[in-house]
Order: structure tokens, then sequence, then C-alpha cells
């Protein structure tokens, strides 16, 4: 597993981690999404490349 973390100010709210990957990101009460656990590398790559603006990384 791999750990991942949004960076906060960078996120624009869009949803598409949230979307494709409920299980490791949610939306916090700012509309930003957070990661609330650990990812399949292979599912925490595919929401790395598909963040429009960049705002997750590995932790
Ligand atoms: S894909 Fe990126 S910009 Fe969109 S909600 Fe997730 S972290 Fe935020």
């Amino acid at each position: 597993m791999q750990k991942v973390k949004v960076l906060t100010d960078e996120c624009i709210g869009c949803g598409a981690c949230v979307g494709a990957h409920g299980d490791i990101f949610a939306f916090n009460d700012d509309g930003k999404a957070e990661a609330i656990a650990d990812g399949d590398e292979a599912d925490v790559a595919d929401a790395i490349a598909s963040c429009p603006v960049g705002a997750i990384v590995e932790d």
C-alpha cells in the first residue's frame, strides 16, 4: 500500500480523485480533497496522474 496526501492549497475541488478512488480520498468541509486511507499503488499512481493541478503526492 502507498501513503498519499493532498496539497490542499493546490486542490481545486474538481472531484476526480474522490469520484474515481473514494476509498482513498474524500472531501473535507472546505470542499478540498483529503486522503482518508493508504491506497493500492496503482490506484495512487492513477490519482496522481489524473489530478489536473498536481495536488496529489506520495507521502
Ligand atoms: S483530483 Fe486534484 S484537484 Fe481534483 S479534488 Fe482531487 S486533489 Fe483536488
